[in-house]
């Protein structure tokens, strides 16, 4: 038998490495624009059609490339960034394996414009599939330009598995984000399908963030500045009362570039120790200047991941150094209590001996207009909801639940509970502002009011989600609502969804809707906020809970109609929410199994009285 073992020919080892550095149009687009910046760029754009999958496109102004590096640029391993072992051990720059262009050009239709400032002409290489296809001169201006079409048109399985576009667009937002904020000394722009997603001009750090994220990070930034001899820090950590419930603004950079490092997370974490809930993340923009030699950046493929030699000192350095910060700009610790929002009543506390409560007067009190105390011991309002419209097979169960016997929380026995339309309003008693007690004759019913409302709120969106569209009150003038480009994004994902709940918007260029109407529920002037609100949930529970889209959307937009903690409510308006809640499919659990009722029997209750 003749031996068997053959080199495998450029164009497959091309195919193999592109599996590496080419998972989906967002690598590609990482890559692009690292080189981009590596060339020594100040303006950078970069323009990408159906989310990358047939056109991304990177124009700098960088130092671009002879005649001949423009060819040899698609070789393996061919870079000009390294040219000995000893080099791996002082990088300044984003690449170093020449590895790139080879594996974009395996897989994908690549043209190459490039010119050097001191070239009359430049060059122009086309490559397709590994397959050389041409060489030209071309007029072009000075710097580089590459544009990669039909991504992974030759790897059938790869480009079956791509996400939606809307997934995929995400994922180049988050790199083009990451390579933005890394660099605020360059210009960068973004299009997507002839639309410009961001235009961010240079300037400094924070002014990056604000362009990136919105104008209203300004003032939740805190500056953190360290300088040692192992390593110098800065940047900025936003203050602890913006911290989010899911990840996703934990920006770390080593010499420039993005990282990611679970350990000095845990550093600046552990600075933010009792400020922020524990389910919290703070968000935090910090670059960490570093020799080269003493951290090891070839640890991982893509080079996100990077191994401190002296991790130790680097962590607690980053931990005293954020700590510093916040106490310099005396950033009080406040646990912010109201974000909580999966209140429970708790139970335990009912075995308490209550605390005595303190008697408050209201001087413009007048039993005969009840709108005055309403409003002058009134923190917030609660906007009453519309009625929801009902399904025949609700109506039953609405029934059903009325008259039901329900088991009572912590007592063998069981208790008739009440028809609350024909309870009077005096049964209605509100406690801290939280909390609905309700006195019936067969004993008491405590109600969270928020949570209670957002039930109501949630099983409608459900409905209108499902079943039949929401009404919309249509506006007089249509409102042109700006966003950030983050939002937009988004809200281009939900926009269908939205519609079915009530909101009458449409794309109105990159980052702006026009809103035509809007749902009843709905405050006029607050739709913008609404929305906003509403897309925080929304993140929070995809990234957190994982949640399917529409019951997330329900949920979403529930948490941000339902009233605030803290809401003063007159007896009505507890009668009427109490009798909303019955109505509802499922009044005593909300979505994640929490009570929203506890229900406390006369007999249970005498019996207390009974105990020695
Ligand atoms: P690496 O960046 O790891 O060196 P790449 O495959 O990304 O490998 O690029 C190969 C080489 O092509 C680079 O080392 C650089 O010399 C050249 N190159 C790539 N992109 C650009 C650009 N935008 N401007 C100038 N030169 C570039
Ligand atoms: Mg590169």
């Amino acid at each position: 038998m003749s031996d068997i073992i053959q080199l495998l020919p450029d164009s497959v080892a091309n195919q193999i490495a592109a599996g590496e550095v080419v998972q989906r149009p967002a690598s590609a687009v990482k890559e692009l624009l690292e080189n981009a910046v590596d060339a020594g760029s100040t303006h950078i754009q970069l323009i990408i059609r159906d989310a990358g999958k047939s056109l991304i496109q990177v124009i700098d102004d960088g130092i671009g490339m002879s005649v001949t590096d423009a060819r040899m640029s698609f070789e393996r391993h061919a870079t000009s960034k390294i040219r000995s072992a000893d080099d791996l051990f002082t990088l300044h720059t984003m690449g170093f394996r020449g590895e790139a262009l080879a594996s974009m050009a395996a897989i994908a239709h690549v043209e190459l414009k490039t010119k050097r400032q001191e070239d009359e002409v430049g060059t122009s290489v086309i490559i397709e599939g590994a397959e050389f296809v041409s060489q030209d001169n071309c007029v072009c201006s000075k710097g580089t330009s590459i544009a990669i079409r039909n991504l992974f048109y030759n790897v059938p399985a790869r480009r079956n598995f791509l996400k939606s576009n809307p997934v995929e667009t995400r994922h180049i937002v988050d790199e083009f984000t990451r390579v933005a904020l890394a660099h605020p000394e360059i210009a960068f722009s973004f299009h997507h399908n002839e639309m410009q997603v961001f235009d961010l001009r240079f300037g400094n750090l924070r002014q990056r963030i604000a362009a990136v994220f919105g104008n209203n990070y300004n003032e939740r930034l805190v500056p953190v500045e360290e300088e040692t001899t192992i390593v110098s820090l800065s940047g900025f950590v936003c203050k602890p009362e913006f911290a989010k419930k899911n990840r996703g603004e934990q920006y770390f950079f080593v010499n420039n570039r993005f990282i990611k490092d679970g350990y000095l997370h845990h550093a600046v974490s552990a600075a933010f120790e009792n400020m922020i809930t524990k389910d919290s993340y703070p968000s935090y923009f910090i670059n960490l200047q570093i020799n080269p030699a003493h951290i090891d950046v070839n640890i991982h493929p893509t080079k996100t991941e990077i191994k401190f030699v002296d991790e130790k000192s680097v962590y607690a350095i980053m931990r005293a150094a954020v700590k510093r910060a916040l106490g310099k700009f005396s950033v009080t610790p406040t646990l912010d209590f109201d974000q909580e929002r999966s209140f429970e009543i708790p139970l335990e506390q009912l075995d308490k001996f209550p605390k005595l409560p303190t008697i408050k007067v209201n001087p413009n009190y007048n039993p005969f207009k009840p709108e005055t105390v309403e409003q002058a011991s009134n923190p917030t309002r609660w906007n009453p909801i519309i009625q929801p419209v009902r399904t025949e097979q609700w109506h039953q169960l609405h029934k059903n639940l009325m008259n039901i016997e329900l088991p009572i929380a912590d007592s063998k026995e069981s208790n008739t509970f009440p028809v609350i339309d024909e309870l009077d309003e005096t049964c209605f008693t509100q406690m801290q502002l939280r909390m609905i007690v309700v006195t019936h004759e067969h004993g008491l019913l405590l109600i969270d009011q928020q949570m209670a409302h957002e039930q109501i709120l949630y099983e409608q969106n459900l409905h209108n989600l499902i079943h039949k569209p929401a009404a919309t009150q249509q506006q007089l003038f249509p409102q042109n609502l700006e966003f950030t480009p983050h939002e937009a994004m988004l809200l281009k994902e939900l926009l269908t969804d939205l519609r079915q709940l009530g909101f009458d918007i449409n794309e109105f260029g990159a980052n702006a809707f026009v809103l035509h109407g809007a749902p009843a529920e709905v405050i006029a002037g607050d739709e913008k906020k609404i929305l906003q609100l509403l897309m925080d949930q929304y993140k929070q529970n995809r990234d957190v809970m994982q949640l399917e889209s529409r019951n997330n959307l329900a949920l979403s937009y529930a948490r941000s109609l339902a009233m605030r903690k803290a809401t003063f409510l007159s007896q009505r308006e507890m009668k009427h929410l109490v009798t909303e809640l019955m109505n509802c499919e499922n009044p005593l659990l909300n979505f994640n199994g929490k009570n929203i009722l506890v229900q406390i029997g006369s007999d249970e209750l005498m019996n207390r009285f009974n105990k020695k």
